[in-house]
Order: structure tokens, then C-alpha cells, then sequence
């Protein structure tokens, strides 16, 4: 079996208990139950995570994806079955079809209410603990499923690529950091030093061409999670992290 860096075990090893620990908190990821609280005028559970994660990226990017996120850690256990199966780049649009309409029913939601009333991070649950009857379960069972089926059938980290309703706002956020050039998160590379051996390509979880972006020598691309996966890959010290404006 192909060894891997301290950092990727560690990693791998946080998603994977997120995973696990899913049942407990997946009401705070909920894109249900955010426009439940919005046409009430409350800033539920998951509008607060929600909020977290675009003001996290504004600073680490999508690190979210790569080191906390439940889907991620169910994701990457597939790709232990799925490895050489890259996922497409041209279906990234998908999730902002999805998004950018939920986007605008919540705010609609908001709006019908009169605006923001109350805070309340358990609104319409009345529990921290997600899983707590069937239903919820079922829920449960029926999101875990769809990222797994996705994991399988169309590349590593599908869902993250086609699905996810919390990408856009990292990627938004990223792209607003960017825009602003100040110091943050990011991978930098020098690209002279590269051999072209293409141990960064098979290594990312996100099927990127990470050669192509090391050949160009900026890094930046809205799919990238920052796993850094092609940094512990890269036997030339090719890309290191960087805490800069780039
Ligand atoms: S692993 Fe390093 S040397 Fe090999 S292609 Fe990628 S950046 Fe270049
Ligand atoms: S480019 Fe590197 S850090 Fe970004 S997702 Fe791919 S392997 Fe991870």
C-alpha cells in the first residue's frame, strides 16, 4: 500500500471522524432548514455554519473541504475504491444551478419575513443532536448515500464538484481575497524546479491538472481545497503553503 505523509494521515483521519460524527450535527449543514428559519426571519443553525465558512475562506480558502468536512471525509474513503477515476471539471457549473436558486429563495425568505428577527441556532430541531428518530435517518442515510453513489459512479469527490451547496460560498470568498490581495492561505510553486513526473496530478482528490497550474506558476483555481495532497506529493519541493498575498 502506498504510504502517505504525516499530514495526509492526520488529515484524512479528521474528515473520516467528521464523517463518523455526522449524525450528531448534520442539521447544522442543512440547506432544508435554513429556508424553513428564513420565511420565519431566523438565523438558524446552519445559516450561522454557513456564515462561518465564508468568513473562514476569506483567510484559508476552501481548507474547510479538505480538513473538516464530513462529505469530504466520506468522499475520500471511496476514493480508496475509486482512485484512478478523475472527475470531470466541466460539470462544475452544476452546483451553482443548484445554489444560486437556493440562494435567492432564502433571501426571499428573509424578505417576506421583514427581515432578520431572532437568532437561534436549534430553530424548528429544539436539539444540537441531528440524528435523534427514523426520520432523521433516513435523512441522514439518504445524503450519505448520494455522496457515496456520486463518489463512485463519476470520480473522486463528485459531490464536492457537482453538488455541494458550501462550495460557493468558499469559492466566493476566495475570489473576494483575491480581488483584494491581502494575505492568506494559498500554494505557491516554482515551477523551474518541476521534472514533470506528474505525482501531483494522481495525488489530487479534486482531479485537478495540477502540472498545467504548476507549469502556469499560480496555483489559484475556484476547486482547489487546499488538501495538500501535491505539496507531501511533490519529491522537488515544487509547492509549499504560503501564508501571503500570492
Ligand atoms: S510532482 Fe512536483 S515535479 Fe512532479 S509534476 Fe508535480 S510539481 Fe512537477
Ligand atoms: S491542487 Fe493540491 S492542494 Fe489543491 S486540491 Fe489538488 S492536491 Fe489538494
Amino acid at each position: 500500500m502506498k504510504r502517505i505523509s504525516k499530514r495526509q494521515f492526520v488529515r484524512r483521519a479528521i474528515i473520516f471522524a467528521a464523517f463518523l460524527l455526522f449524525p450528531l450535527f448534520y442539521n447544522f449543514l442543512s440547506p432544508y432548514l435554513i429556508i424553513n428559519g428564513a420565511f420565519e426571519g431566523v438565523v438558524n443553525g446552519s445559516a450561522l455554519t454557513f456564515s462561518v465558512l465564508f468568513l473562514s475562506s476569506l483567510l484559508v480558502g476552501r481548507a474547510w473541504c479538505a480538513w473538516a468536512c464530513p462529505a469530504g471525509g466520506l468522499a475520500e474513503a471511496c476514493i480508496y475504491y475509486v482512485r484512478d477515476k478523475k472527475t470531470g471539471q466541466k460539470g462544475n457549473w452544476i452546483k451553482w444551478a443548484i445554489w444560486i436558486p437556493w440562494m435567492g429563495l432564502i433571501i426571499a425568505g428573509f424578505v417576506t419575513a421583514g427581515g432578520i428577527h431572532s437568532v437561534n441556532p436549534i430553530h424548528l430541531v429544539g436539539s444540537v443532536i441531528s440524528a435523534k428518530d427514523l426520520p432523521s435517518y433516513i435523512i441522514y442515510y439518504f445524503v450519505a448515500g448520494t455522496i457515496f453513489v456520486l463518489s463512485l459512479t463519476a470520480g473522486n469527490r463528485a459531490f464536492c464538484h457537482y453538488a455541494c451547496w458550501m462550495a460557493p460560498f468558499m469559492i466566493i470568498g476566495r475570489k473576494l481575497r483575491n480581488l483584494a490581495k491581502y494575505p492568506s492561505l494559498r500554494l505557491v510553486v516554482e515551477p523551474e524546479k518541476c521534472t514533470d513526473c506528474k505525482q501531483c496530478v494522481r495525488s489530487c482528490p479534486m482531479s485537478l491538472d495540477v502540472n498545467e497550474l504548476v507549469a502556469r506558476g499560480d496555483m489559484e483555481h475556484s476547486e482547489c481545497i487546499l488538501c495538500g495532497n501535491c505539496v507531501d506529493t511533490c519529491h522537488q519541493g515544487v509547492i509549499r503553503y504560503s501564508f501571503s498575498k500570492g
